[in-house]
């Protein structure tokens, strides 16, 4: 019987859409949450109002049935908006597919969906208010402290998953008794959420099917859709230094910065000073550990293992793609609790490195290459590429957003193609004057056979 009991700490995006796997496969599930529930009181859901999804992130909900639902919260987006100083916007495509997009979704819309259908099961419960303080191995106890009330208990568990985030509890327990490594790297940059509301006739005031990017070398801000119109925007800017979060201390400097680095964005923005002011100043980390397990007691999963930046739109994605492979293994093991902490714990680390790495990269693309000729001319190559042989090459972007094969995978087969772009385009300034002799051996001899979508 107590093989059947789980315990989840944290019911963010990750945490409930593991209860409702574990909960289909017929284990008593008890989640413990720091916060109130959402979806009672107006609580805001945390960082980022909005996220991309893409496929790593829809095959575990088509899994678990719940896409058909999730598709009605979805706005589609084809490609980056790149806006310049000027105003002039410019869409660069994400993929070359019609199929090739993600979406735009609302985190508190998601969670809300994960956490109704985990407690629809029937097996699931979710403690609200309930902050995981302590971890004890040896006697398998939690403790648990009430947010409301202050009070402290204590509650026996049988196995228990991590799914508490970047500043993960039961990451720390596991590694007060058995640590590799654990550090968060921080980035030195922040980020600021504004709003640009729908405009006075309901509509959307930018294209509503791309990801509007105003990239500007050391800084940048983004806009992504909402279901109401409006965008969510995202200013990451460095913390320190002439251009920074602590050089913005005033509405008139703020005023010029805007009017200065994103004209076009100013007349969009009514609110810009209220939320630059008043909403916090999200920081970045990049949270690397090891090991993601212990013994059969424990296991993390999500940001509580390897919360990345924010910049390739893969934390959440990589987090349900950890309970999906979680999933996995204990179909594979069976019972074998050891076995499937570890098999887990030793397939996705790599992985989870991987996007981390991944994610830091994408920061310069977003706001720097995408306005660089040469960086065009590549991307229109790997198209090209791709077209002319789909078995081997794949665009990078394409490997980590709209496929499935292992991040470390996309990452090593990244670094070759890479190197084969920046040999072909060398010394040309088109397409046209491209080598693709040279192409064919270079992409024949350097990169193997891929599946792109292993089962
Ligand atoms: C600005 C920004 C933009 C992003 N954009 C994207 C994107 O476009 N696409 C994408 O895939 N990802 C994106 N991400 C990453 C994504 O937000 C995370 O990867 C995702 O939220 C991880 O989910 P999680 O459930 O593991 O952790 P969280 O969402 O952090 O959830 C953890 C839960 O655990 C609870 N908790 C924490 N500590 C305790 C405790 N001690 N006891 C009990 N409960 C606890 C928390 O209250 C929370 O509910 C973005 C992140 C940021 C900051």
């Amino acid at each position: 019987m107590s093989d059947k009991k789980i315990t989840l700490i944290g019911a963010g995006l990750v945490g409930s859409l593991a209860a409702v796997f574990l909960a289909k496969r017929g284990f008593e599930v008890e989640v413990y949450e720091r916060r109130p529930d959402m979806r009672e009181e107006n609580i805001s859901a945390g960082r980022s109002i909005n996220l991309a999804l893409a496929n790593r992130g829809i095959y575990p909900l088509q899994q678990v049935g719940l896409m058909q639902q999730v598709e009605k919260m979805l706005t589609p987006m084809k490609g980056r908006m790149v806006h310049d100083l000027e105003g002039n916007q410019n869409l660069q495509p994400y993929g070359q597919r019609d199929e090739e997009v993600i979406y735009s979704v609302s985190r508190a819309d998601l969670n809300t969906l994960c956490m109704d259908s985990a407690e629809s099961e029937g097996n699931v419960t979710i403690h609200f208010n309930q902050k995981c303080t302590s971890v004890d191995f040896e006697n398998q106890l939690l403790t648990l402290k009430n947010e409301l009330t202050g009070e402290e208990c204590q509650k026996p568990f049988v196995r228990v998953i991590g799914t508490d985030g970047s500043a993960s509890a039961v990451r720390d327990a596991i590694h007060s008794v058995q640590s590799e490594h654990n550090y968060a790297e921080q980035l030195g940059h922040s980020y600021k959420e504004l709003c640009i509301p729908a405009g006075t006739d309901g509509e959307f005031q930018m294209e509503p099917h791309a990801l509007h990017i105003w990239p500007r070398g050391g800084y940048m801000l983004i806009a992504l859709p909402n279901m109401d119109r409006s965008f969510t925007v995202t200013l990451f800017m460095p913390n320190e230094g002439e251009i920074s979060f602590t050089a913005i201390d005033n509405e008139e400097k703020l005023l010029a910065f805007f009017n200065e680095h994103f004209p076009d964005a100013v007349p969009l923005l009514p609110e810009l000073n209220k939320d630059f002011f008043e909403n916090p100043t999200g920081h970045l980390a990049t949270v690397r550990c090891s090991p993601w397990h212990y013994q059969d007691k424990a296991l993390l999963i999500g940001d509580a293992a390897h919360a990345v930046v924010p910049f390739h739109g893969q934390g959440m994605n990589c987090g349900f793609e950890d309970v999906s492979e979680f999933d996995a293994q204990i179909e594979k093991f069976a019972g074998d609790w050891n076995k499937i902490f570890a098999e887990t714990d030793k397939l996705r680390q790599p992985n989870g490195n991987a996007i981390a790495d991944m994610a830091i990269e994408n920061y310069i693309t977003m706001r720097d290459s995408v306005r660089d000729e040469k960086f065009l001319l590549k991307s229109a190559l790997a198209f090209e590429l791709e077209k002319r042989f789909p078995d081997r090459f794949c665009p990078r972007y394409s490997m980590v957003m709209f496929h499935r094969l292992p991040y470390a995978e996309a990452q090593n087969r990244g670094v070759i193609q890479e190197a084969i772009l920046t040999e072909l385009t060398a010394n040309v300034d088109n397409l046209e004057m491209v080598d693709f002799e040279n192409a064919e051996s270079l992409v024949k001899s350097k990169l193997s056979e891929v599946d792109l979508n292993p089962i």
